[in-house]
């Protein structure tokens, strides 16, 4: 039991350290457009498209009609 709780505090410290480096890469390889989530269909998208609402991002007018129509 002791050695199944090492291993997993091994694997979070081990995940800890890897994805932020990973995102950071990521954001290099992108240049400065953030990419956002649809709140609607979960598509990622730059920001420079779709459309940026106070509460949610949305990949076109239609995902945030639905969504706002939803709530
Ligand atoms: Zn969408």
């Amino acid at each position: 039991m002791l050695k199944w709780l090492l291993l997993m505090a091994l694997g979070w410290i081990v995940y800890r350290i890897v994805v932020p480096r990973s995102r950071d890469h990521g954001r290099q390889r992108e240049g400065s457009i953030e990419m956002l989530k649809c709140a609607e269909c979960g598509v990622l998208f730059p920001e420079t498209d779709g459309i940026r609402g106070s509460e949610a991002n949305f990949c076109c007018a239609g995902h945030r009609d639905t969504w706002l129509s939803n709530r």
